[in-house]
């Protein structure tokens, strides 16, 4: 059990990859605060961990919203004492060349995706820094790093958040805390299946060219994802800070 007595609060735990490492997360004896902005995924998480015999609550919020942000921190750590974890995970995609993002899109997925970690960091890392204790693990990407095809703003978020995580963890690490970042490549979640869905007339065929890329030769599980979470939320990475962590297949250095 390699978070036995630990609180976990996942950001964007009612799918994909939330949900995958909240399971597993709740399997090595965590307490997991699964959030989500959808009310019926999130409680699905939560009730899939029960009937496994794990442990799991879950909060409704926004992570663009400060107030919900402000609020979820403070109602977690009145509930169950402290924080150990934050794996901020949530995280919405677009599609299309620069000169193609509508503004108002543009400022949809960087908040969601940048000043939603922004939000969630904000507002619990004053209660890590108090008790001298924490690990946050911020959800970045391979598009960070290198170009894709119409991804523009999707990759600007992603690099962000890779920069974001190296300037915490030289603010926060007086303070025990460890700050590292995740790089998945492609894994087939939700926010995949609908991407490529809405974006390609030949989605098989789309997902035969991005196999092709791999030198996995397959596409990432969530559970892939999942499992390097736990190794960052754990004091097995006790040395990593700072630190980018791929699980890619092989695509960004293949
Ligand atoms: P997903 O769509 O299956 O899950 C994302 C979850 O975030 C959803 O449950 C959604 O409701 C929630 N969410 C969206 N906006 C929110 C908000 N404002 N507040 C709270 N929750 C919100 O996606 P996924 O594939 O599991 O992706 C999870 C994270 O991993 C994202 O940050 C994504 O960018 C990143 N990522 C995914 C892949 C991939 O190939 N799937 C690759 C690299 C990085």
């Amino acid at each position: 059990m390699r978070l036995q007595k630990k609180t976990v609060l996942i950001t964007g735990a009612g799918s994909g990859i939330g949900r995958s490492t909240a399971h597993l997360f709740a399997q090595e004896g965590a307490l997991v605060i699964v959030n989500d902005i959808m009310e019926a995924n999130g409680q699905e998480t939560v009730n899939q961990i029960q009937a496994d015999g794990g442990q799991a609550v879950f909060m409704k919020a926004d992570v663009t919203s400060p107030g919900d942000m402000k609020a979820m921190a403070a109602k977690a750590v009145e509930r169950f004492g402290a924080i150990d974890v934050l794996f901020n995970n949530a995280g919405i995609s677009n599609v299309g060349q620069l000169h193609e993002v509508d503004p108002d899109v543009w400022d949809k997925v960087m908040n969601v995706n940048v000043k939603g970690v922004y939000l969630t960091s904000k507002y619990v890392l004053p209660y890590m820094m108090e008790r001298k204790q924490g690990t946050i693990i911020n959800m970045s990407s391979c598009a960070a790093e290198m170009g894709l095809q119409a991804r523009a703003l999707y990759s600007a978020t992603k690099g962000a958040i890779l920069a974001l995580t190296k300037a915490m963890q030289v603010d926060y690490a007086p303070y025990n805390i460890r700050v590292n970042a995740l790089l998945p490549g492609t894994i087939f979640t939700p926010f995949v299946e609908n991407y490529l869905k809405t974006s390609y007339d030949n989605p098989d065929e789309a997902i035969a060219n991005i196999k092709k890329r791999q030198l996995s030769g397959d596409l990432g599980k969530p559970e892939d994802v999942a499992k390097a979470a736990l190794f960052l939320a754990s004091d097995e990475s006790s040395f990593m800070m700072g630190s980018p962590l791929y699980i890619d297949g092989g695509v960004v250095f293949g």
